[in-house]
């Protein structure tokens, strides 16, 4: 084989790419993967990761400052950010540096640069003039993510910053306006608050993580108030002016200035110079690749996975369409994958983790509606680790005992959900979690409580 030619080609090195790499390796299949920034693509270097590395410091600070309550006095604190900085990009390095690790444990080829798929079913790698051209057999993998989208009216730069560059300050701001309330905009609006800084937090819609459950909604807001933040709700930022040393904008009828102004409202699919129209892809009128459930595009031989495609945009969620599409190719059956039933999780405090319908949704669509409802306080674990205010909800249909939704906001949300997800995968209902022995005292056992009170019969409430 010609040191250019290889059975499968991904471009792009996210956690969709990258995994798709791993399995099409696994699966026998000589593999390249294409980057024209850096390894571990952008959930790695500056989403996910970074966002969640800084969380932890604002995570930790709460805890110290909640300390007295549990006997300990903590004299005096201060947050060195620079430390802060130093031990993001460390976390940064030690998982980019385990992805470089599983390409050389497998055998996969790095090749850096920008990588387009051609007319006649390769992918050159580098300018149109003077790029070079690799051979993909057996198929190749699109996973190129989606970059940053402006509010209408408004460009990037200067002090007019998105998500990414939101979590890779180098000196905390004074005062940060963040404009959209879903999960990035919360989880930036929550650690900086407590960081110190002062936010500004604005949401279109009429709650914050409007695409949550009503009731998660309303506790997230009374949550992400107490770290000292203002939200506006319904509120539109207008006339945002970049200046030297702040920018200013409208809101209502009132008048902003911040140091920062961060758009978290939105993304589209990074697919700039990636030879689309060439190849005969397929956008839709979002601009996300068309295809179908082997993830396979209107072009043969091409499969797209992760932010370009449909679908929430997660990591975990373009990390499993990668190993659908590297099966697909490599002949296997391939597992369908039920979108709506993805574990959807923000970091922000309170934490707030989710799957399948809300409340609302789950009536839209016709269900014999019962909801189980039960605040941790209601288990002795939420007493004893301090979080008596977070709430397990679980939405099923009564008829089957058919598990529609979990919606989980308080401490530890983003692992308890799982519980939950992992359930409905088997196939068990609201009946089955109310009967499985869970270990005391645990948060856990609040998940097995919202499943006895969705069967009608709580022990603890
Ligand atoms: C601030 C923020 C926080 C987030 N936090 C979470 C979270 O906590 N959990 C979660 O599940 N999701 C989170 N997400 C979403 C998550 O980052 C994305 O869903 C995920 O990164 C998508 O993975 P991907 O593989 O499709 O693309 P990406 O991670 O975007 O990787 C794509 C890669 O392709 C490369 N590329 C693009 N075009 C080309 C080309 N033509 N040639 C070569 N290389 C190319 C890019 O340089 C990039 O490295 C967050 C997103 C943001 C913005």
């Amino acid at each position: 084989m010609p040191e250019s030619a290889y059975d499968c080609i991904v471009i792009g090195s996210g956690p969709g790419g990258y995994v798709a790499a791993i399995r099409a390796a696994q699966l026998g299949m000589r593999t390249a993967v294409v980057e024209k920034d850096v390894v571990g693509g952008r959930c790695l270097n500056y989403a996910c990761i970074p966002a969640k590395a800084v969380l932890r410091t604002a995570d930790i600070l709460s805890e110290i400052d909640d300390a007295a309550e549990f006997g300990i006095d903590v004299a005096g604190r201060t947050v060195d950010f620079a430390k802060v900085n130093d031990r993001r990009k460390k976390v940064i390095k030690t998982l980019t540096g385990g992805v470089s690790g599983l390409f050389r444990g497998n055998k996969i080829d790095f090749i850096e640069g920008l990588g387009a798929v051609t007319g006649n079913g390769t992918v050159r790698v580098g300018s149109a003039k003077d790029g070079t051209e690799y051979t993909a057999s057996k198929g190749i993998i699109l996973a190129t993510g989606s970059v940053k989208k402006p509010i209408p009216g408004t460009q990037f730069g200067g002090r007019v910053i998105g998500t990414e560059e939101a979590w890779a300050f180098e000196s905390l701001p004074r005062r940060l306006a963040v404009v959209g309330a879903g999960a990035s905009g919360a989880e930036i609006a929550s650690a900086y608050a407590r960081l110190g800084v002062e936010v500004l937090l604005f949401e279109a819609l009429d709650r914050v993580l409007p695409t949550e459950d009503a009731d998660v909604s309303k506790l997230a807001e009374r949550g992400l108030k107490k770290q000292g933040m203002q939200v506006f709700t319904r509120t539109f930022v207008e006339n945002v002016r970049d200046g030297k040393d702040s920018v200013t904008f409208t809101y209502g009828d009132q008048q902003g200035e911040v140091d920062y102004l961060v758009i978290a409202a939105g993304r589209g699919a990074d697919v700039e110079g990636l030879g689309l129209d060439e190849a005969g892809v397929k956008v839709d009128d979002r601009g996300l690749l068309v295809v179908d459930g082997a993830m396979r595009t209107s072009a043969r031989g091409i499969w797209a996975i992760g932010d370009i495609v449909p679908g929430p945009a997660l990591a975990h969620k373009a990390s499993d369409e990668g190993i659908i599409a590297a099966e697909d190719i490599a002949g296997n059956e391939t597992h369908p994958l039920s979108y709506v039933d993805i574990p959807r999780a923000t970091f922000c405090t309170p934490n707030v983790a989710s799957f399948g319908l809300t409340e609302a949704q789950a009536k839209e669509a016709g269900h014999d509606v019962v909801v189980g409802r039960v605040p941790y306080g209601a288990v002795g674990a939420g007493t004893v680790y301090g979080d008596r205010t977070g709430l397990i909800k679980i939405v099923g249909d009564r008829r089957y005992g058919e598990l529609l939704g979990g919606h989980v906001i308080g401490a530890k949300a983003t692992e308890l959900i799982q519980e939950l997800v992992n359930a409905r995968a088997l196939e068990g209902g609201y009946p089955e979690v109310a009967r499985i022995v869970h270990g005391h005292p645990t948060l856990s056992e609040g998940v097995m409580e919202a499943a006895r009170a969705a069967d009608g019969w709580l022990i603890h409430g």
